[in-house]
């Protein structure tokens, strides 16, 4: 079987060389050359576009930034990779995208007589290195009869939600969480310091207590050290909360956290922390920015 990945940066970069672990006809594209390398040296054959890469595929996978670089690798005016996939082959989108933006591309791809997948996934970067994440899938049943055993590959859970955009569509509903939950627990222990709480005991009792989501525990050490190394992107959560603002306001959900945490995002962004972790949000609450 031969495979494409396109878009090799924290995430993809990890499940491409799972994937290239199993199986070794793995054809990859990255804008950026250099992060292709190590893949490269491990038996992945570069392509000089997404085009290039998707050709003669069996299934191309995609991993991207934004709903515009999906479009852009897809379709671009430089010829992308939809035009030169070979017919009945099938697309499977892991990007962070909206369910709209999923459909549309589920329909550009039914025109061209090829098959696509949202494969959205949840988990980090060292779950994508473990081959631990949760793809979250929207598309037909027997399109993913296909591909499971490659996001098994990648993957140590597989929910079929439903049609094309509702895999993104559940992913849009976790980022939420995911986004609100990391600004309430920053509030929440900065509150705590400034009626004079001290911050160890503060994490002890929230991680070890109901309240706090599990991931926070592993955002503890970047807490206390102050190095936000980046897993995921804080630039991309924001990225991820205008997705699900957008699709609010055709939908008529109410978005108050929602909203907030956006908000929170946005102001961390302009404060220079776009590229380290999402839980430098909690910069915004240290006494004087600092
Ligand atoms: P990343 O390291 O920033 O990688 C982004 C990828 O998109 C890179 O390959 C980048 O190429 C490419 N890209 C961006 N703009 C492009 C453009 N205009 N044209 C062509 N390629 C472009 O981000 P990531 O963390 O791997 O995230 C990838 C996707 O997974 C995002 O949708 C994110 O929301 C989602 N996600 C991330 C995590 C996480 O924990 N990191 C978890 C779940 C889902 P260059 O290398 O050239 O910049």
């Amino acid at each position: 079987m031969r495979i494409a990945f396109i878009g090799l940066g924290i995430m993809g970069s990890r499940m491409a060389a799972n994937i290239l672990s199993a199986h070794p006809d793995l054809h990859i594209y990255n804008r950026s050359v250099s992060k292709a390398q190590e893949l490269v040296r491990n038996g992945g054959r570069l392509a000089a576009s997404p085009a290039e890469a998707a050709e003669n595929a069996d299934v191309v996978f995609t991993m991207l930034s934004t709903p515009d670089a999906v479009r852009e690798a897809a379709l671009g005016t430089a010829g992308g990779f939809l035009s030169r996939m070979k017919a009945n082959a099938l697309w499977v989108d892991c990007s962070t995208v909206n369910p709209a933006f999923s459909r549309e591309m589920a329909g550009e791809t039914r025109e061209r007589g090829l098959r696509f997948v949202d494969a959205p996934v949840a988990g980090s970067k060292l779950p994508a290195e473990r081959g631990e994440l949760l793809f979250l899938v929207g598309g037909e049943a027997g399109d993913l009869a296909e591909i499971r055993p490659l996001l098994e590959v990648m993957g140590k859970k597989t929910v079929h939600v439903g049609p094309a955009g509702s895999g993104t569509a559940m992913k849009m509903v976790v980022n939420l969480m995911l986004g609100q939950a990391m600004v309430a627990f920053s509030e929440a222990v900065a509150f705590a310091e400034s009626i004079g709480l001290a911050r160890s005991q503060v994490l002890d009792t929230l991680l070890g207590g109901a309240t706090a989501a599990p991931f926070l525990q592993a955002k503890r050490s970047k807490i206390e050290s102050g190095a936000y190394d980046t897993e995921f992107p804080l630039r991309w959560m924001l990225k991820d909360l205008d997705l699900v603002a957008g699709e609010a306001a055709a939908s008529g959900a109410v978005l108050l956290a929602g909203s907030a945490a956006r908000e929170a995002y946005a102001l961390a962004l302009k404060g220079g922390l776009g590229d380290v972790d999402f839980s430098a949000v909690f910069q915004l609450y240290r006494k004087g920015g600092r």
